[in-house]
């Protein structure tokens, strides 16, 4: 029995050890690619469903990986997360984003708005607000040409402070989406108590297959329009799902339908000059 143990004991300890190593590496790897440049922004145009024409982009975060090449964000925004290293990741890909929406701008592009995903941790700091306004003040971008993009359940923890950030952030000018909606458990009183400006339905909600999601992507339709708030699907894949849309009044779109996300200077072709 104590052999046993003793070997039990040694494979736990080994297996832990490993995967501390694993995420050790990892971790001095994220570092190293923040510090070498290797972040890079992928953004995905956005459609108005009424006039055709692309009014947003989504900045989706990609690690351009020296050995490994693309990898997604999936797989290295939750050990940034837990490592605190999200911030300084958060900050470069405001930073970034806003930056070069200004730089289209100042090449005589229509404006359009970029939306920047935003981490739990991200959101919640106290320094959030100053943030975004040096950000905007640096780069020169027009507030209303930025967008940030919350979850639900971003929105709906610490009621107070969060209320408090979300119209600090509309006083700046800036606009408020909340992400996978649809996904969490807010409700109508919070949202309608929420100074947010945007809606974006999750792509789960296109799956035809479940006849119940044509009713509720109505619904969410139809309650961002009772609120105020604008309303876009994400994950559009097919003309029929569009045609859906369409018909429902849903006011833009996203989706590999339109286009996957793209590197900067493969987007020029989406916009008006
Ligand atoms: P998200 O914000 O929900 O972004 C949408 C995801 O769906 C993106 O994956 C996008 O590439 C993908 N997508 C777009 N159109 C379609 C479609 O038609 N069909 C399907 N099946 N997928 C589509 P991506 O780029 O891998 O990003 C994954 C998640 O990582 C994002 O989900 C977001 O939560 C997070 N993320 C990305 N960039 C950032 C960032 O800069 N900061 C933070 N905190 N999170 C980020
Ligand atoms: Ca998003
Ligand atoms: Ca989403
Ligand atoms: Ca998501």
């Amino acid at each position: 029995i104590k052999e046993k143990h003793r070997n039990n004991y040694n494979l736990f300890d080994s297996s832990i050890s490993e995967n501390f190593k694993m995420r050790l590496t990892m971790e001095t790897e994220l570092r190293k690619a923040l510090k070498q440049g290797q972040f890079e922004l992928h953004y995905q145009p956005q459609k108005n469903l009424n006039t055709g024409k692309i009014v947003g982009l989504e900045a989706l975060l990609r690690w351009n990986h020296p050995e490994k090449g693309y990898i997604s964000p999936g797989e290295f925004i939750p050990l940034a997360e837990k490592t605190g290293l999200i911030m300084e990741i958060g900050d470069w890909v405001l930073y970034e984003s806003c930056k070069q929406n200004k730089r289209w701008q100042d090449q005589g592009y229509e404006p359009v708005i970029v939306s920047v995903n935003l981490s739990a941790k991200q959101f919640h700091q106290r320094s959030l607000v100053q943030k975004v306004k040096d950000i905007l003040a640096d780069t020169g971008l027009d507030p209303q040409y930025l967008e940030l993009e919350i979850t639900e359940s971003m929105a709906m923890a610490h009621e107070d402070f969060i209320l408090n950030t979300l119209h600090e952030l509309r006083k700046l000018g800036v606009l408020v989406s909340i992400d996978d909606f649809g996904t969490g458990y807010s409700s109508f009183k919070y949202l309608s108590l929420f100074p947010i400006t945007k809606l974006k339905i999750d792509k789960m909600f296109l799956n035809d297959e479940q006849r119940e999601n044509k009713a509720i992507v109505k619904s969410i339709i139809h309650m961002s329009h009772s609120l105020n708030m604008k309303v876009i699907a994400e994950g559009v894949e097919t003309l029929e799902q569009l045609t859906f849309l369409s018909k429902a009044r849903c006011d833009e779109m996203q989706g590999f339908y339109l286009s996957k996300p793209l590197p900067a200077p493969q987007l020029t072709k989406f916009f008006v000059e």
